[in-house]
């Protein structure tokens, strides 16, 4: 993230220009595929992510195959320690679509191969070899990357972020992504969210937005919620929301 602080585009830079601002923005960070491994990672096997799964608890997340060994043995994550569940583990993972959908296009090449590898592994074990699984974010997620990605170029003082509904009842955004300025406001998105699924700017008092679970407070700026809420566990900032 820029550290100057001084954003020229900040406070004056409304949701419905976003697209607009984003695209006269010169001023650009670059952000190497290196800085972004951290997150890209599983600190077990120190390979990229594979099947990315979650620990709801601390929001960790590893390899499903590499979390599944390491919970037959212990019930602590193997990134914090945390208690993962006193008794039942496997009721505290999810798995991470997105996350799994990023590390497969900024890596290339990782999808192919381990689709590979699963046929091969299923072949020798004389398994059936089940079709390839829906890549429904493919498209979005790919868009993404190559417009704020490619040449490892990034928006200064702006923040990626990924909205999705809270459930499947929840009508979906056209654009999932999008870069949004670092000083905008959970105010700023509900007021664009009820604008594109309510139809009505004004009814933004209905729609809720959240965080790891969390309601956020309206008054909470991108950033705030980025470092304090999100805690960096991704580069993309993932909100839900309802309405
Ligand atoms: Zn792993
Ligand atoms: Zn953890």
């Amino acid at each position: 993230m820029g550290e100057d602080g001084g954003s020229k585009f900040g406070r004056k830079s409304s949701i419905s220009n976003f697209g607009v601002a984003a695209a006269k923005i010169v001023s650009k960070m670059k952000v190497k595929l290196a800085d972004l491994n951290s997150f890209l990672t599983c600190c077990i096997c120190g390979g990229y992510l594979i099947n990315a799964t979650t620990i709801t608890e601390c929001v960790h997340t590893f390899c499903r195959s590499c979390l599944l060994q390491h919970i037959k043995s212990s019930n602590k994550c193997p990134s914090c320690n945390g208690i993962i569940h006193p008794s039942q583990p496997l009721k505290s993972l999810r798995p991470d679509q997105t996350m799994q959908d990023i590390v497969y296009k900024l890596v290339p090449g990782l999808r192919e191969n381990e689709e590979k590898r699963e046929i091969e592994f299923n072949q020798k074990a004389g398994l059936p070899t089940k079709k390839n699984s829906p890549q429904t974010n493919d498209k979005a997620v790919s868009d993404y990357v190559k417009k704020n990605y490619a040449g490892g170029i990034r928006i200064k003082d702006h923040q990626p972020i990924c909205m999705e509904g809270v459930s499947e009842r929840v009508p979906s955004l056209e654009r999932k992504f999008m870069m949004v300025p670092l000083r905008s406001t959970i105010l700023h998105l509900k007021k664009f969210l009820a604008s594109k699924i309510l139809n009505d700017i004004d009814k933004w008092g209905n729609v809720d937005i959240y965080c790891n679970g969390e309601l956020m407070g309206k008054e909470h700026s991108i950033e705030f919620v980025f470092v304090t809420k999100w805690r960096r566990q991704n580069p993309i900032l993932v909100l839900q929301y309802s309405c």
